[in-house]
């Protein structure tokens, strides 16, 4: 990889324009990576612009549906070529274990086909405007597109949008997290080399307060999506706002994963600890809050706090390392902060809670998984997200005091439930406020499967034909098929119009 990630802008590589940069560490060992262009208003109003004149003369939109897939589809099988190589860079730049990038990025072509596949099919409809006229309804691209990112699933959310957008003939401007810069340049080349015209892809690396916010408050896009941590989202759904397009926007959460007594408990603990800990807890849908059917409280615990214990850290390139660092020190400091101030309120550590004091962990930005108790719904680590590798555990009666305290949260984006009881499955499901919940199951995605949340979780989603949609808007076509004179003005009588 070259020392400095450049911008890409029109089909081609550029420094910034004033040639500022900003650097990438590496979170397990605290060591420089390689410095990254920071993009001015300039590079912005650059990338806005190359997007906006590719989409002016229709060189991608312009093109057949089937074309458009045919394309996708070979980027699809450039990337599955590229896997090996794109995993360890995401493992250098944020720390996820290669064991877990290797199973996302295996899956990344599927977005690439799926959305293609949903070009070819999309259809437009023809409502029953009455006798006299035709009308068709069509879904037409709605322009250029900002896609803001983070940096815990850097390559498979910008490609949950980008696979949209540009299935449905957008261009797109990616302003990529900061913190996982490496692979959207290189993709945006992998995209044209597989016949994805220039000015079609464009990327803008650089601080969220500089460059993404001169992106998002651009007044030459046609919509923002973002996903990121949620007063991020506010802010950004505002600018698109005052721009007035539309905005989608996948923010925070803090997953309840429900155990109910009639659930197989190892098979459950198993999911729990998926749920809370894979990604060193550092996703939108971590498994946050364990909550527990009473008569199988204490067994439960015992035995995630026992699995917990046994969690191994390490260096994120070795395959047998099961939790990596978290991705920078700040964010270190905010977990660590944030079960110092659960223990000042009276919650309890049952594992983990400190920074690993091993001396071959001691240079990256560890901490243990950390599981808490007695935590009061009063308590900032029942209402906040942590991101990162702490959840608490917090026991329940019955299947109503399940929804009360899962809904008792400001997000609302995902939660599990595991029982045997198809039924209360669903119950449960239709009682709780959120966008997603697996039943016995955690974390599980697919291309054609809509994600999103309510409350602060955000607005929009990814992922299925709404997404597909969202990245559209309709044109209605009315042609007068009647041979019937019509004027207005030539008459006082009564006449339809309307
Ligand atoms: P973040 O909000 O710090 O940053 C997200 C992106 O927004 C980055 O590219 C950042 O540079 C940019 N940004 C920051 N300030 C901005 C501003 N003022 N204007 C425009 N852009 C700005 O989030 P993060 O730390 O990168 O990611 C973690 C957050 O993302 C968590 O809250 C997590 O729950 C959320 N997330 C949500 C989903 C989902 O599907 N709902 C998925 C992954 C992550």
């Amino acid at each position: 990889m070259a020392d400095t990630l450049l911008l890409h802008i029109d089909g081609k590589d550029a420094a910034s324009s004033d040639g500022g940069t900003f650097e990438v560490r590496n979170p397990a060992t605290g060591v420089p990576l390689y410095d990254v262009a920071h993009a001015t208003a300039q590079d912005v109003a650059s990338a806005v612009a190359a997007g906006r004149a590719a989409f002016e003369d229709r060189r991608w939109h312009g093109m057949r549906p089937r074309d458009r897939a045919r394309i996708l589809n070979r980027a699809a099988g450039l990337l599955a070529d590229r896997i090996d190589e794109y995993a360890r860079l995401e493992v250098l730049q944020i720390g996820r274990t290669i064991r877990e990038m290797r199973a996302q990025l295996a899956r990344l072509p599927e977005w690439l086909e799926y959305f293609g596949a949903v070009a070819q099919s999309s259809e437009g409809t023809v409502p029953d405007f009455g006798e006299g006229y035709l009308n068709v309804v069509r879904r037409v691209p709605l322009g250029v597109a900002g896609l803001i990112t983070p940096w815990n699933h850097p390559l498979l959310i910008t490609m949950k949008k980008l696979s949209a957008a540009l299935a449905a003939g957008n261009s797109i401007v990616i302003k990529p997290s900061e913190l996982g810069p490496a692979l959207p340049c290189a993709l945006a080349a992998l995209l044209e080399e597989a016949g994805v015209p220039a000015g079609v892809v464009n990327v803008v690396t650089g601080l969220g307060g500089s460059t993404g916010r001169f992106l998002s408050e651009h007044r030459g896009l046609d919509k923002l999506d973002i996903t990121g941590g949620t007063e991020t989202g506010r802010v950004v759904a505002a600018n698109a706002g005052r721009s007035l397009i539309p905005v989608t926007a996948e923010l925070g959460g803090k997953a309840p994963v429900i155990v109910f007594a009639d659930a197989d408990i190892e098979r459950t603990v198993a999911g729990a600890l998926f749920a809370a800990f894979i990604a060193t807890g550092q996703t939108c849908v971590q498994g946050a809050r364990v909550l527990v059917q009473r008569d199988v409280y204490q067994q439960v615990v015992d035995r995630l706090v026992e699995r917990t214990r046994q969690l191994r850290l390490g260096d994120p390139l070795d395959p047998r390392t099961q939790i990596g660092p978290v991705v920078s020190r700040a964010q270190r400091d905010k977990v660590a902060q944030a079960v110092d101030r659960a223990k000042a309120q009276g919650a309890t550590v049952l594992c983990g809670g400190r920074v690993p004091d091993s001396p071959e962990l001691g240079h990256g930005w560890f901490y243990e998984p950390t599981v808490v108790g007695d935590v009061a719904s009063t308590d900032d680590l029942w209402r906040e997200e942590v991101f990162g590798p702490v959840t608490l555990v917090r026991p329940f009666d019955d299947e109503a005091d399940a929804v009360a305290q899962a809904n008792d949260c400001p997000f609302g984006l995902a939660a599990s439930i595991w029982t045997s009881d198809i039924g209360r499955a669903v119950r449960v499901t239709d009682e709780l406020d959120v966008g997603i919940v697996w039943v016995n199951d955690h974390h599980r995605i697919d291309p054609g499967s809509t994600w999103g949340g309510s409350k602060d979780s955000g607005i929009g989603s990814e992922n299925g034909w709404d997404a597909y949609r969202g990245y559209t808007r309709p044109k209605s076509v009315i042609i007068n098929s009647s041979d019937r004179p019509f004027d207005w003005f030539a008459t006082t009588d009564d006449l339809r119009y309307s």
